[in-house]
């Protein structure tokens, strides 16, 4: 237990000045005035100059803190911090530098260098770490590129095998392996996993993107939970026909039948009474699309979440089941295809507990939260027990530019974040 570990220093002028630096890493030209919005516009994809340039900056300001530099071959990096019992598995913290097109400044940037900012506040404070305190910097949070979300920690933690991840190519045709290869990142993919039992937990700075934390006037977030998305595309086909010609009796309409899939899926997501289950059908297809012709053909996309996966898979089966009973009673065919179907986790109760008593030391007013977006945290807790820190953001607004964290928020996370480091490397 550390008692030991008294203020910590934490330079939040010097840290919202590095992400400011860093957000001068971005893809493309933003068009002057465009969009008359405050903050900065960021679009930095995995892989392109930007990346490349922003990695470089985060790896000179980890050296600068006396970390360590090392990259696997999907360009996952980690800087350390040696521990003085050598053996045991490192505690890890981290985030992602990757934005979507025309994003803010802080989503995922505030975890990787408030990690290298809460080292250098401990190390400022004279600590010494037991275990290693590794900071990760994930490779592609975002799925723009290669169409798939948290790449590096997914691979990190074997959920997507290196088989898979050589077939993954982005919208150019570019395949991850020559790409990384030439971002600079030798290896193998296969390498790419750890070794069982490497980390002894993982904590994760990140900004709520939500509106929780601000309208209740709080400065952390405690993550219990991080909620996954079930996602599908599903098909149905009826039979089409001349809208005055085909009469009622006869009909398949495929647009009747998945506007009934639709209310169930609503009614499937009701059902549970939790509000942490939520239920979406957010496209729909209809073919052949013209006013006098009866549907012949709907595509409709579905995403359920929940934090618990025996509760999202009960919803998907009630799902499965009422669209099992339309295609019978409406005499049409209804076809399924999973996209990803990644499983919600929990945190760890003892991290939990380092985060809440870090809150306690630091003095902040802190409320327990499930995390509804979805993390590179969600894949190191296949691996080892993880938790998250959330910092409020302005209106709980996140993936624009006008993102914004107040300087005073991004300290009191990255103090609440050295502290956790600090308890957990310390534990044997
Ligand atoms: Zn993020």
């Amino acid at each position: 237990m550390v008692s030991v570990l008294g203020r910590l220093e934490v330079d939040s002028r010097r840290l919202v000045m590095e992400l400011v630096r860093l957000a001068m890493f971005s893809d493309g030209v933003e068009e002057a005035g465009a969009e008359a919005v405050d903050g900065v516009a960021v679009t930095r994809v995995v892989f392109g100059p930007a990346d490349g340039a922003a990695r470089g900056m985060v790896e000179e300001l980890a050296r600068e803190a006396g970390l360590s530099v090392r990259s696997d071959a999907v360009g996952n990096t980690f800087f350390c911090w040696e521990g003085t019992e050598a053996g045991l598995a490192a505690v890890a913290t981290g985030s992602h530098i990757d934005a979507i097109p025309n994003a803010g400044m802080y989503d995922g940037t505030v975890g990787v260098l408030g990690a290298i900012a809460a080292v250098r506040a401990l190390k400022g404070s004279g600590f010494q770490p037991r275990r290693s305190i590794e900071v990760i910097l994930f490779t592609s949070e975002e799925p723009t590129r290669f169409g798939i979300g948290c790449l590096g920690s997914r691979m990190l933690a074997g959920v997507l095998s290196s088989w898979d991840a050589v077939k993954l190519r982005d919208q150019d045709g570019l395949s991850l392996e020559e790409l990384r290869v030439e971002a600079g990142f030798a290896g193998e993919l296969g390498e790419v996993q750890v070794k069982p039992g490497s980390y002894a937990g993982f904590v994760e700075l990140h900004i709520e993107q939500g509106p929780v934390l601000e309208r209740e006037g709080r400065q952390i977030g405690v993550v219990t939970a991080i909620a996954a998305p079930a996602s599908l595309r599903m098909r149905v086909e009826g039979e089409g026909g001349h809208a005055g010609a085909m009469l009622m009796p006869v009909r398949r309409d495929a647009l009747v039948a998945a506007a009934e899939i639709i209310q169930a899926v609503e009614s499937a997501a009701l059902a549970t009474g939790a509000q942490d289950t939520v239920a979406t059908v957010g496209m729909c297809d209809v073919f052949p699309g013209a006013v006098n012709s009866v549907p012949s053909r709907v595509e409709l996309s579905l995403d359920v979440r929940d934090i618990e996966l025996e509760r999202r898979d009960g919803v998907l089966q009630a799902i499965f089941a009422a669209c099992d009973e339309v295609a019978s009673r409406r005499r049409v065919k209804v076809k399924r295809e999973w996209v990803n179907a990644d499983a919600p986790s929990g945190c760890a109760p003892e991290v939990i507990a380092a985060v809440e008593s870090a809150c306690t030391a630091e003095g902040v007013r802190a409320r327990r939260m499930v995390s509804r977006a979805y993390h590179d945290t969600l894949f190191m807790a296949r691996i080892c027990p993880v938790g998250m820190v959330f910092v409020p953001c302005l209106g709980g607004v996140s993936h624009r530019p006008d993102e914004f964290v107040a300087e005073a928020e991004i300290a009191a996370g990255v103090r609440v974040l050295a502290r956790v480091l600090a308890e957990l490397s310390s534990r044997v």
